[in-house]
């Protein structure tokens, strides 16, 4: 009897993995590797650290997760892929050689009345299609002479669009069209273009641009949702783990867990395992979603709470105290898990709380 609670061993070999595959795809374009929300909650510091020999610069949503990163030491320039949200971060990032993407009037305004100790590099957004941030194709001019008077920005800017439905592989037009759009904006106007998430990546060749910005691809977790990771070379980076804590006889009838919302059709054995929602993993994960243990497939019986979750082991289950137990990783893919649970792979690990402690394996 050795059991102990949820793990998240984590391999940056896996990772760097993952960025070349990136790269074999888009063999002419730089790489910004995303690293926001805690690298998709694989460690930002220890995942950046890991990837500054590979990547050509790191990209993340907030400001604060910038300056995390350089107070932790990385070099390479960070994108900050929804700009500065006030001045004394717009003052911060010129001095910090943070990149700011400016998606707005207000975003624009402020750099126009704010003198900069060091020039900025600006990637202007364009909203192609997604309709959420960013400049219409038809204000690109504008906003690019507007711009171009600025002795704090460096010269000449870049811009850079986000696709809204890359991962739907049996609707291109949208993408296209997006990627039409684009360019009909950007050519010839601007030093660098980067268009492609991880989907844009695996998805549209043509729009690899200068720079592709792979975010769950790295992490070895493929974007589009009937798909898996390994089925473009990819490697999962996090196998998700925690241990049997209870083994239990149990007979046909009884329920088990709150609101005894399962009830066993048979005499059985069921597993108590070391994990809920305390530690992230999903309370609307149904009955049936699977998990591995022993290298076999058993399913979720019960409902998910907050430190213990229950299995139906089956009534001939040889499995004991302390046994692993996979949520999802090697041989279980975080998207399989996804589907049951009715959301993406994305969540899963981007929701994981700070009690499963991040072990990292090489
Ligand atoms: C998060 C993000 C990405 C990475 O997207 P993935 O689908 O995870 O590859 C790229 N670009 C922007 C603007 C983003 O916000």
């Amino acid at each position: 009897m050795d059991a102990r609670g949820a793990v998240a061993r984590i391999s940056l070999e896996a990772i760097r993995h993952n960025l070349n595959v990136a790269r074999q795809q888009a063999p002419n374009a730089k790489a910004v590797a995303v690293v926001k929300a805690n690298a998709y909650g694989h460690g930002d510091l220890t995942v950046a650290a890991a990837l500054e020999q590979d990547a050509d610069m790191f990209a993340v949503a907030r400001f604060e997760e910038a300056q995390r990163l350089r107070a932790g030491g990385i070099q390479l320039p960070i994108l900050l892929l929804e700009g500065f949200f006030n001045i004394p971060q717009l003052e911060y990032a010129a001095r910090h050689d943070f990149h700011v993407c400016v998606h707005s009037h207000d975003q624009l305004a402020a750099l126009e009345r704010t003198p900069l100790s060091a020039p900025i590099t600006v990637w202007v957004k364009i909203d192609s299609g997604m309709h959420r941030v960013g400049f219409a194709p038809e204000e690109a001019e504008t906003v690019f002479s507007r711009l171009a008077e600025l002795p704090a920005v460096v010269q000449p800017v870049n811009a850079m669009t986000h696709f809204a439905r890359a991962d739907e592989p049996d609707n291109r037009a949208v993408t296209d069209e997006q990627i039409a759009s684009f360019k009909a904006a950007t050519q010839g106007r601007v030093k660098h273009t980067a268009l492609c998430n991880s989907a844009g990546v695996l998805a549209f060749p043509d729009a690899h641009a200068d720079f592709i910005r792979p975010g769950v691809m790295l992490y070895g977790i493929t974007p589009f949702g009937d798909q898996q990771g390994t089925d473009f070379g990819l490697r999962p980076a996090m196998n998700f783990t925690t241990t049997l804590l209870a083994v239990r006889e149990h007979k046909a009838g009884e329920p088990v867990g709150y609101a005894g919302s399962w009830v066993s059709p048979r005499d059985t054995r069921i597993g108590v395992i070391a994990v809920g929602y305390g530690d992230g993993y999903p309370r609307m994960a149904p009955a049936g979603t699977p998990v591995l243990i022993n290298g076999r497939r058993v399913p979720l019986a019960g409902r998910v709470s907050m430190d213990m979750a229950t299995v139906d082991l089956g009534p001939d289950a040889t499995d004991k105290v302390g046994d692993e137990v996979l949520l999802w990783g090697d041989g279980l893919a975080a998207e399989e898990v996804a589907r049951h649970v009715g959301t993406i792979a994305y969540e899963l690990v981007t929701r994981m709380t700070a009690r499963p402690r991040l072990e990292y394996v090489d």
